[in-house]
């Protein structure tokens, strides 16, 4: 028995990396999964289907179900295609991944409007335009759903050179959050992930480069938190984001300090009084 028996899964950009492992891990606890993979590179240029189906063939060989799928993320028709292409290979859809992922790093003065836009379109559009059909078909089905988005560290922390990745990635996770509420009534659970691992994303950051962290890091570790998101282990478990990777997990939230409040002159801070209180309004 698998915890995922009879369940289908879509994973986006599922031809390598982080989204080979969840489908991999997903498949071999029994769901039936559609291996999602435009087939780049690593900026996104380029296509092939080899990637999805190479993933699809691993699935199938260690005695899983799969289907592939080479739609791009990033235009409403693409995610319209990838969850037709779930529905005439498994009939449903129970469990929605959204990996699939770019990079384009510039320090700000140097990025052009094509790097901005194009990883926004993969990322941010990209998670809008394939969970908005999956998210119709679960409520239509009515029988709820597990949603997984890909945030990151660099959107939730911040990170040098990636103003457009970290946007699109915070984006995703004020995504989360959302449509978390949106899916309640429903049972559609929504949550995020933001990953660490080595893959050819990483590999040539400086982190990765420190004798055995490239062994601490391989991006199978993130993949069994994919897993108990999707199954009924965490059916009370939405609207959170969760870091994942080297061994670690923890929960990432946003906070407020407890602030001051000024009740005097109808509540009108004046900005040297704002100065002076900044040990009461900053962590
Ligand atoms: P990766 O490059 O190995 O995987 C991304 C996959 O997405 C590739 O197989 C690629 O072909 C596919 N893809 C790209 N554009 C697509 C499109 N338009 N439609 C369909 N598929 C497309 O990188 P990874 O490290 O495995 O990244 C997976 C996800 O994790 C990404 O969303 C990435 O931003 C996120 N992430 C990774 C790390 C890390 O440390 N590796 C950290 C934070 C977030």
């Amino acid at each position: 028995m698998g915890l995922l028996d009879g369940k289908v899964a879509i994973v986006t950009g599922a031809g390598g990396g982080i989204g080979r492992e969840h489908a991999l891990a997903l498949a071999a606890e029994g769901a039936k999964v559609l291996v999602n993979d435009l087939g780049g590179a690593r900026d996104g240029s380029g296509e092939g289907q080899a990637m999805a189906d190479t993933v699809a063939d691993e699935i199938r060989a260690a005695g899983g179900e799969a289907a592939s799928s080479y739609d791009n993320v990033a235009t409403i028709e693409g995610g319209e295609a990838i969850l037709q292409a779930a529905l005439d290979a498994f009939g449903k859809v129970d469990v929605l991944v959204n990996n699939a992922g770019i990079l384009r790093d510039k320090t700000l003065g140097k990025m052009d409007e094509g790097l901005w836009d194009s990883v926004i379109a993969v990322h941010l559009k990209g998670t809008f335009c394939v969970t908005k059909p999956v998210f119709i078909h679960m409520k239509e089905r009515g029988e709820g759903g597990s949603i997984i988005n890909t945030s990151s560290t660099s959107g939730l922390d911040g990170n040098f050179g990636q103003s457009n990745y970290g946007a699109a990635k915070a984006g995703i996770a004020g995504f989360t959050r959302c449509l978390a509420l949106e899916g309640q009534k429903s049972g559609v659970r929504v949550n995020a992930i933001a990953p660490v691992a080595l893959t050819r994303m990483t590999e040539d950051l400086v982190m990765f480069q420190q004798d055995g962290v490239k062994d601490q890091m391989a991006p199978g570790l993130v993949s069994p938190m994919i897993v108990f998101l999707a199954s009924d282990l965490a059916k009370d478990i939405s609207k959170r984001i969760f870091f994942v990777g080297g061994g670690r997990i923890q929960e990432m939230y946003i906070a407020r300090t407890k602030g001051v409040t000024k009740t005097e002159d109808g509540g009108l801070w004046q900005p040297d009084e704002i100065a002076a209180h900044l040990d009461e309004i900053l962590v």
